[in-house]
């Protein structure tokens, strides 16, 4: 039997206390094969399972969520192990049963990411289904299920998540869990996760067409699942379940959606597989899932999770382990140190994660760390450990984490090889340079708390803001220093190594937080807008003792060789234009208040000189740039340089005269490109709610034909009454001396219809190709006061129309 490697076995009488229910919560589409991986396991499995199925449980009707809660928790009580075999494919819906499972610390989720076209094709030939979802309606039911899929995080409350893409996959994570004795358990972390872009899934109509899919040879990689490394070229799709769609059922269904005219609703669809049992048009109960109605036939788009960066998460320190690797130090020895340290910093610390990472699904330490920690109760949302790059958390694995440790060496160079290099590989030459400054070399026992400059690609792609270089002993007689088999003194060595590393991410944080508390008394004198304060809590400690623990921490960290304020070193660039001390204590708040990765504009606005190259020109009071994520052809910011002018919501009427010359400036540049290109259309205006800080006006061609346009928030930020159009803002300044924002979320999330002719569209792919052809005019309204800068002939055509 393949048995995961992983699987910490350990003495019989010591873990008899101990055993501990599992709640592997399912996730996957119909015809994913969630009851037969539950049956699989419960074949083969010595555990007492239980499998909670919402097809079964009401006695060949339709079951509810709540009556798998219910029963969920029963069997939980009783001492035994339990699958959620639903499809789980939403976060919300997965919600509920984590709470339910998380007194148990061990809530695990089995990812059946099986193809599309695999899932269809199962369900379309199924017959008898538990669930009766089966036949031709399929289909549509798993389409429209995957469109919504949030694939789960280790954030969410899971201490284990196993990805399966394939079959042998699935028979892997078969034999871990089926393996699994009574008192065995398995690490934490994300297992068999491939990059992100692997999440785009075939579409019905391209599956139907029988086109290569996403198991094409290009998208082959070699993946080590549980103690095997499987080769995915080996994986054939054959028989009933190769996904090519033999007979008419499914195809015939598809077309009728294909002609369906769009509005023409036809079923909703739940988690639970009996949706489609019936005729079209049932109404489902315990509907938890698709709050949407089908329309239309899609293709299924996953957009990658580029706006859900820089989430309010945890500040969370990821590192990896210590001396273990190259410098040979006992792993029994240093797993001990880890759990130690890690349980004295998070008795300290409230709000925040430490993350062990190994790059590999073996690591031993990770596995006897992670059943130390178990041991220890410590919590599995504040520690745990993770399998992969830690260069590439975010945005491979989907944590975010605010700082990585670098088990650097003495020079404090790139190179060697391992975690060092890579670090400083990913980060590029700013993190030398960033270092160089602070120090040129490190004791063993010591950390060095490094801020991220801005223009390190850790910092853009993975949101990571500071690297703490630590330096643990060595016992490697290869390695400069070895300490032979001085464990006495290697292990106080580890255990300072470890101690200054985490007060080194406390005192980051305890910068953090001493900003926020000198913002947020500003604040209330300046009575600023709500989203700054929601920003700033982002950091925000729990507890008073937290933050005074903190404040004391920063003067522990300068003992540490070095290490600067993050203030004193990223913000002073930012504040020559004033000198006043209140001003300058301001700025450094809301530099912090805003985040880092958002004062690129304020950065160049204060200091155009310094990004001539950024900058297509400069005067007094703006400057004009092209956005580096435009989301049209032509899409030109006008910045603001007024300092404490931060969004529009900070605009009184003493700015009107700066607005207008703001306005001047973006009306002359979309004249510029209409009389290069006469067939753009152009509209200026602010977002209510900008996610940049410095008052920009965006001056934006309306064909939004881009690559960065990429979700529902980008396309409603700019055709929704979000954003203002900046004829409206003068306008309502200069009578009411105001401006009314829309700032609500909810105009964010409407469904995606056309700027002129307003038809509906079920995914940005299909509504940019309606757009590239829509011949419909602007809406009136948009015609009027000037909101549209068109070529002249098309004003006057416009005007008489
Ligand atoms: P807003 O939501 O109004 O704050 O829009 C900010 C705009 O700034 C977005 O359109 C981004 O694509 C753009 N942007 C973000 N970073 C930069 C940068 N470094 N330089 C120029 N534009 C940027």
């Amino acid at each position: 039997m393949d048995v995961d490697p992983q699987t910490t076995t350990k003495g019989k009488e010591e873990q008899a206390e101990e055993k501990k229910g599992i709640m592997v919560i399912l996730v996957g589409a119909p015809g994913s094969g969630k009851s037969t991986f539950c049956q699989d396991v419960m074949k083969i499995s010595s555990r007492p399972w239980v499998r909670v199925c919402q097809d079964t449980i009401g006695n060949g009707k339709a079951g509810t969520k709540v009556q798998c809660l219910a029963n969920a928790a029963t069997a939980l009580k009783e001492g035994k192990d339990v699958f959620i075999d639903r499809c789980n494919l939403e976060r919300e819906q997965r919600a509920d049963f984590l709470k339910l499972g998380c007194s148990l610390g061990n809530v695990h989720a089995v990812v059946l990411d099986l193809p599309a076209k695999l899932c269809i094709s199962r369900c379309a030939k199924r017959t008898g289904h538990e669930g009766n979802l089966q036949g031709g309606k399929a289909a549509m039911v798993v389409n429209r299920m995957l469109q919504k899929k949030e694939l789960p995080k280790l954030t969410e409350g899971f201490s284990r998540i196993t990805y399966c893409q394939n079959e042998n996959e699935v028979q892997a994570a078969v034999n871990t869990y089926g393996s699994l004795s009574l008192l065995d358990s398995l690490p934490s972390g994300v297992f068999g996760q491939k990059n992100s872009e692997s999440k785009v899934q075939l579409g019905i109509m391209k599956f139907l067409k029988k086109v290569d899919g996403p198991c094409s040879a290009a998208n082959i990689s070699q993946v080590s699942v549980g103690n095997k490394l499987h080769n995915e070229n080996n994986i054939a799709l054959h028989g009933p379940e190769s996904g090519v769609a033999s007979s008419g059922n499914a195809g015939a269904e598809v077309k009728d959606f294909e002609h369906a005219p769009s509005g023409n609703v036809v079923n909703e669809v739940t988690d639970c597989e009996h949706t489609l049992s019936g005729n079209s048009g049932n109404e489902v109960k315990d509907c938890d899932n698709v709050g949407e109605k089908v329309k239309d036939s899609e293709d299924i788009v996953m957009v990658p999770r580029e706006d859900t960066c820089f989430s309010d998460d945890v500040p969370t320190l990821a590192f990896p382990s210590i001396s273990t690797a190259d410098f040979k130090f006992s792993i029994e020895k240093a797993s001990d140190i880890i759990v130690d340290q890690v349980q004295l910093f998070l008795q300290k610390y409230h709000n925040v994660r430490l993350v062990l990472v190994d790059l590999s699904h073996s690591s031993k330490i990770l596995s006897l760390v992670s059943s130390k920690a178990s041991q220890k109760k410590i919590d599995t949302s504040k520690f745990f450990t993770f399998v992969g790059d830690i260069t590439r958390l975010y945005s491979q694995g989907g944590l975010h984490c605010n700082v990585i440790a670098n088990a650097a060496n003495w020079r404090l160079k790139p190179g060697g090889g391992g975690v060092n290099a890579a670090i400083y590989s990913a980060a590029g030459e700013a993190l030398e340079t960033a270092t160089k400054v602070r120090a040129g070399s490190l004791m063993p026992g010591k950390a060095l708390v490094v801020p991220l400059p801005k223009t390190s690609p850790l910092f853009s792609t993975e949101g990571i803001t500071h690297v703490i270089h630590v330096l643990g002993p060595n016992m490697n007689p290869m390695r400069p220093n070895c300490l032979g088999n001085d464990y006495t003194k290697g292990c106080r060595v580890l255990r300072e190594a470890y101690s200054s590393l985490f007060e080194g991410f406390g005192s980051i944080l305890a910068d953090q937080n001493k900003l926020i508390h000198e913002s947020n008394q500003e604040q209330v004198l300046e009575t600023k807008d709500q989203s700054e304060l929601n920003l700033m809590k982002q950091f925000s400690l729990t507890d008073q003792k937290g933050k005074r623990e903190c404040v004391n921490e920063i003067e522990m960290s300068k003992k540490c060789k070095g290490p600067r304020k993050e203030s004193e070193s990223d913000n002073t660039e930012l504040l020559n234009r004033d000198d006043d001390r209140s001003t300058k204590k301001r700025d450094e708040s809301m530099s912090k208040a805003w985040g880092a990765w958002a004062q690129a504009l304020y950065n160049i606005a204060m200091h155009p000189d310094k990004h001539k190259n950024d900058v297509i020109e400069i005067l007094d009071d703006v400057v004009v740039l092209h956005d580096l994520y435009p989301k049209a052809e032509k899409h030109l910011l006008v910045v603001a340089r007024a300092a404490g002018l931060d969004q529009l919501a900070d605009v009184r009427p003493e700015h009107l005269h700066l607005l207008r010359s703001m306005h001047n400036v973006g009306l002359k540049w979309a004249e510029k490109f209409l009389t290069e290109n006469e067939s753009l259309v152009f509209r200026l205006g602010y977002h209510s709610a900008p996610s940049m800080r410095q008052l920009h006006l965006h001056v934006i061609s309306q064909d939004f034909d881009s690559k960065h346009l990429k979700n529902k928030k980008h396309w409603h930020s700019f055709t929704s009454p979000f954003f203002l159009d900046s004829v409206d803002v003068m306008e309502e300044l200069s009578k009411q001396g105001k401006v009314t924002l829309n700032n609500d979320e909810r105009y964010l999330t409407k469904e995606l219809r056309c700027h002129k002719c307003r038809s509906a569209h079920p995914n940005i792919p299909r509504l940019k190709t309606h757009i590239s052809n829509c011949q419909s005019p602007f809406p009136a309204a948009l015609l009027q006061n000037g909101r549209l800068v068109l070529p002249p002939n098309k004003l006057s055509a416009s005007k008489s129309s």
